[in-house]
């Protein structure tokens, strides 16, 4: 008899990560929080689908991109031949469908979404192959003083979420014609300093310089540092422009510093660039970048509409609140309810109902099929659980048709156990609970900060 061979176990994709439970919490309250900063803006949600047409963002991010160049999970559709990319960012995916439905046909649009993003990029901490952006576009505004509410609105999330030491770096990259005459004086400053330049910039030196500009070669830096800065090409509608900006910024008491080398990777942009640049993740410091990105709607094909926006990488961030002590210590629920007995049982299905129609979250115990569990093998699940209050239903409990409720976590009442009406736990727990907590009621169920 052949021995039957036990399956190899399957992994997950490297580089795509496993959000488990026991982090769940602390997105959820990212999730909320940036949600909840978004409408206080006045943004609308929009979900785009994570697979575009390759030309999306061969078109709209251009083709000289790091992105686009060796990142992008591209792939034919065996199906029909159709060129299809799984999206490595969500600005051109957001522009497409703006365009596609006349979004803008009432007036400009403040658009967020939120999801995963897809980059071949070799992993390590703060840079996976599947990660997670938020992003914010701000579609047919054509002033400074969208860039500065974007950014102020990013200010305003970071000081939500308890996050200090996150920087602003501001520049402007200004319009199409100033960026050529600034091109040719970089192009003329790199060939004079060849021999400094590494492969990468080699190869850029033709397709991409800006991009040059933006090395982290540090035998690079003091060249890189002294070649004609973008800022001194602008014209006076960019500086103008930018100026504008800052003066909002500046009169907000929002700080910021110039960084005239900052690019940003796509090729969409003009004008304003920003990031948001922390030294608590290493080398991944960059936790949100955004700017102004007029020409993109045309280069969809659509009339002149000029736009800005911002993403954020909800990882990075996350990180940043670990680091900031941010603990969401996870609740599975309210009550765990214990029981011992067919009848209880039956009983305890009729009471957690009864505490889910008051608001409650309950875990009710369930079994193996064929043994009952102990009280002490109950209880112990119950304490694991993190529930602020026990309920035990027993025979004798069902015979006085009472419940024996014992408080979990609180400071007064922990260990206590009381004997409750049956009809009046839900009332008595809701009581407990809420009253108990200095937060509103709706915080109480998953956050204890
Ligand atoms: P980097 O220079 O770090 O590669 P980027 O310029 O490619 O960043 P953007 O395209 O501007 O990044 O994306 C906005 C944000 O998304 C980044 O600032 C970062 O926080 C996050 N991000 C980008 N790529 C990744 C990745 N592979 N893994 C995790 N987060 C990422
Ligand atoms: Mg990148």
């Amino acid at each position: 008899m052949s021995e039957i061979k036990k399956p190899e176990k399957i992994v997950g994709v490297k580089g795509m990560n496993d959000i488990l439970p026991s982090e769940a919490p602390l997105w959820e309250l990212f999730e909320n929080t940036v949600q909840s900063v978004l409408k206080s803006y006045g943004f609308q949600q929009i979900r785009t689908p994570i697979v575009e047409p390759t030309a999306v963002f061969a078109r709209g991010l251009g083709t000289v991109t790091d992105i686009v160049e060796k990142e992008m999970y591209s792939f034919v559709d065996s199906m029909n031949g159709d060129h299809l990319t799984l999206r490595p960012e969500s600005t051109a995916g957001v522009v497409r469908a703006a365009l596609e439905h006349n979004l803008t046909y009432d007036g400009p649009k403040r658009l967020w979404y939120a999801g995963p993003m897809f980059r071949h990029e070799r992993p390590q901490r703060g840079r996976y192959r599947q990660f997670h952006q938020v992003g914010a576009e701000a579609i047919g505004f054509n002033g400074p003083d969208i860039d500065a509410e974007l950014i102020m609105l990013c200010q305003r999330l970071w000081d939500d979420l308890g996050l200090e030491n996150i920087r602003l770096e501001l520049n402007s990259i200004g319009d199409a014609d100033e960026r050529l005459r600034h091109r040719a004086d970089l192009i003329a400053y790199f060939e004079k300093h060849k021999d400094s330049l590494d492969a990468d910039a080699q190869r850029r030196l033709y397709s991409n310089p800006l991009r040059i500009l933006d090395t982290k070669n540090p035998t690079m830096q003091a060249m890189v540092n002294e070649a004609p800065k973008l800022l001194d090409y602008l014209g006076d509608e960019s500086r103008a422009h930018f100026e504008g900006v800052q003066k909002i910024l500046r009169h907000s008491n929002i700080p910021f510093t110039i960084n005239p080398r900052l690019v940003r990777g796509m090729d969409y942009y003009n004008r304003t660039v920003f990031e948001w640049v922390t030294d608590q993740l290493g080398s991944q410091g960059t936790v949100c970048g955004g700017g102004r990105y007029d020409p993109l709607v045309e280069i969809f094909g659509g009339k002149p509409t000029p736009a800005c926006g911002f993403a954020m990488g909800v990882e990075r961030l996350l990180e940043l609140m670990k680091a900031a002590g941010e603990q969401a210590r996870p609740n599975q629920c309210d009550v765990y309810l214990v029981h011992l007995g067919e009848q209880a049982q039956l009983q305890a299905f009729v009471l957690a109902e009864r505490l889910r129609d008051a608001g409650l979250d309950v875990v009710l115990h369930c079994a193996s099929a064929n043994a009952a569990s102990s009280l002490k093998s109950q209880m112990k699940k119950a304490d694991a659980s993190g529930a602020a209050f026990t309920i035990i239903l027993g025979e004798d409990e069902v015979a006085r048709n009472v419940a024996s409720v014992k408080a979990m976590r609180s400071a007064q009442h922990e260990g206590g156990q009381v004997s409750i009406e049956f009809d009046n736990v839900a009332e008595y727990l809701v009581d407990q609970i809420v009253g108990a907590d200095d937060h509103d009621h709706s915080d109480h169920i998953h956050y204890h900060p």
